[in-house]
């Protein structure tokens, strides 16, 4: 938990979220500004800063965090989908906890 993390105070319940999946290790939820029709984001519940902050006491998280992708995505409707996991302002990361986005669906109705 880090106390100015936009996503741990999702993860505390302290900003409201469109949720679609919860267990005890990992939330997801939609984006609030979705690049397509379904635009989602699984988040592990641990605050570790990004990809790049991550080792192998980390391995059993990350991989339960793949293997959410599909199934969520399926429950979204996705027969396909695009998977990003943005690590570092460098690499387009804008919130430091995280996360893996699932895009798909085509573009967003206007
Ligand atoms: P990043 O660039 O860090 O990979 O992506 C962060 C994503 O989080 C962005 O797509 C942004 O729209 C989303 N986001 C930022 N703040 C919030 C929020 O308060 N609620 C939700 N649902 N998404 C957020
Ligand atoms: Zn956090």
């Amino acid at each position: 938990m880090s106390a100015d993390c936009i996503f741990c105070k999702i993860v505390t319940g302290a900003i409201p979220c469109n949720k679609i999946y919860e267990d005890d290790d990992v939330i997801a939820f939609h984006d609030i500004k979705p690049a397509a029709s379904v635009h989602f984001l699984i988040v592990p519940k641990l605050h570790i800063e990004s990809l790049k902050d991550c080792d192998a006491s980390h391995q059993a998280l990350l991989g339960k965090v793949m293997l959410l992708v599909p199934k969520l995505a399926a429950k979204q409707g996705l027969a396909g989908f695009k998977t990003l996991i943005n690590t570092g302002r460098e690499g387009g990361q804008e919130v430091f906890h995280i996360h893996v986005h699932v895009i798909g669906g085509g573009p967003r109705a206007a």
